[in-house]
């Protein structure tokens, strides 16, 4: 790689740094892109793929949607390894009080353009025969897919690459700022701008960002073809996801093209290690056997964890940041950042290259919070 100015220089190739690299070098800036790993080492490689559309807050529903049909924009062009399968997802309702939920979020979203069907007890278990009796209904969204991250934070890194983006991997960043990119080997690389895009690792770079590490853990078991047919989420995890402060788990499963499944999910803060904790992980397989009690009948043939980067008001930070004018984030994307990789690469380079955004951004800049959020 060139020491030599390049217009941009991203740290960070997991899948939103990717992005930012494939959308700069399509609108034929100088990339430059450095990671201390691989592509998609990160996050990004302990994620579970689910593009979906939330709706915590009308900032985030758009941001996820935006996102989402980017997605389908790129279908065409996702290779077979990216194992992109519109399966929908089903946000399971377990009681009366959780169908009132359904209904609440399918008017919000039928309100919005986004199809969903409420599915009464009878409707679910023909969709889900594996689900426990007893369920009250759900809400199908069928819009929803799944990828898997690593391939696909591989594939907008080589269409980065194909448009002149030239990566470093294997490089730990020590410094950035002032339009210097400083390596732990004392090399430098400067560019134009410096776009902070290293996840939950984003602070150690750029001081006064507000990002906690929130470990999850995954489970993936053998092959069980037909088992299950779309993404299922319990309704309670609206409740688990959004506390700020508490250990969570909740039911969370995804099938796979190849006939695995994918269990999740459970969020941790203050846990730094990358170990698997035993404790948390038998309360998230003990509470997904609650709702599909044939899973514990499976082998399991992988475990990891990974870090989600959780700000306090639970949307990334994408945008100028203040006291640097050549500094940039892209970061703070909690569990949607998979979701929303695309949608942040177009917000980030239209606040740059000064193009009319789709949805607006103040939500997302960082700078939004003032003082009491930003330490410049
Ligand atoms: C268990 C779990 C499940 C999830 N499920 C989903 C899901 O279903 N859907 C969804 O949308 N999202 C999901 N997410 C969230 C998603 O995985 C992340 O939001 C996303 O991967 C963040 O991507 P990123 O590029 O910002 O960060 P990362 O993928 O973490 O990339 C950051 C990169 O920066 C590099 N880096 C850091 N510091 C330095 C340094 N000093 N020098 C050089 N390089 C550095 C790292 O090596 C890394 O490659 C999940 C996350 C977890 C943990």
């Amino acid at each position: 790689m060139s020491t030599a100015a390049n217009d941009v220089v991203i740290v960070g190739a997991g899948i939103v740094g990717a992005a930012c690299a494939d959308e700069f070098a399509r609108r034929g800036m100088r990339v430059a892109i450095v990671d201390r790993d691989v592509v998609g080492s990160g996050a990004t490689a302990a994620g579970m793929g689910h593009i979906v559309v939330m709706d915590d807050s009308e900032a985030q529903f758009a941001l996820t949607r935006y996102s989402q049909q980017l997605w389908q924009a790129l279908r065409p062009e996702l290779p077979e390894d990216v194992e992109y399968e519109q399966c929908g997802t089903i946000w399971v309702a377990a009681d009366e009080d959780e169908m009132a939920e359904v209904r609440r979020k399918h008017e919000y979203y039928a309100g919005r353009g986004v199809p969903t069907k409420v599915l009464d007890a009878p409707a679910l278990r023909q969709l889900e025969p594996n689900l426990r009796d007893g369920m009250a209904g759900g809400l199908l969204v069928t819009g929803d897919a799944v990828v898997y991250p690593p391939c696909a934070a591989r594939l907008l890194m080589e269409r980065a690459q194909k448009h002149g983006a030239e990566i470093r991997l294997g490089a730990a960043v020590t410094e950035i700022g002032q339009g210097r990119v400083r390596l732990a080997d004392g090399a430098e690389i400067t560019g134009k701008m410096i776009v902070n895009a290293a996840g939950a690792w984003a602070p150690e770079l750029t001081g006064g960002v507000e990002i906690k590490k929130r470990k999850g853990h995954l489970v993936i078991t053998d092959r069980y073809p037909g088992f299950l047919r779309h993404q299922l989420v319990e309704l309670g995890y609206l409740k688990s996801a959004h506390s700020v402060t508490s250990d969570s788990v909740a039911f969370n499963v995804q099938p796979r093209r190849t006939g695995q499944i994918l269990i999740g999910s459970s969020r941790q803060y203050g846990a730094e290690h990358k170990e698997v904790d035993q404790p948390m992980l038998t309360r998230m397989l003990r509470r997904a056997q609650d709702y599909m009690p044939g899973l514990g009948a499976m082998s399991a043939i992988r475990t990891w964890t990974g870090f989600r980067a959780a700000t306090p008001d639970k949307l990334p930070l994408i945008g100028p940041w203040p006291g640097d004018k050549t500094l940039f984030l892209a970061t703070g994307h909690e569990g949607l950042g998979i979701t929303t990789s695309l949608a942040t690469a177009k917000l980030l380079v239209d606040q740059i290259a000064g193009t009319k955004p789709e949805i607006p951004v103040a939500a997302y800049l960082p700078s939004r919070a003032g003082k009491e959020f930003v330490h410049a």
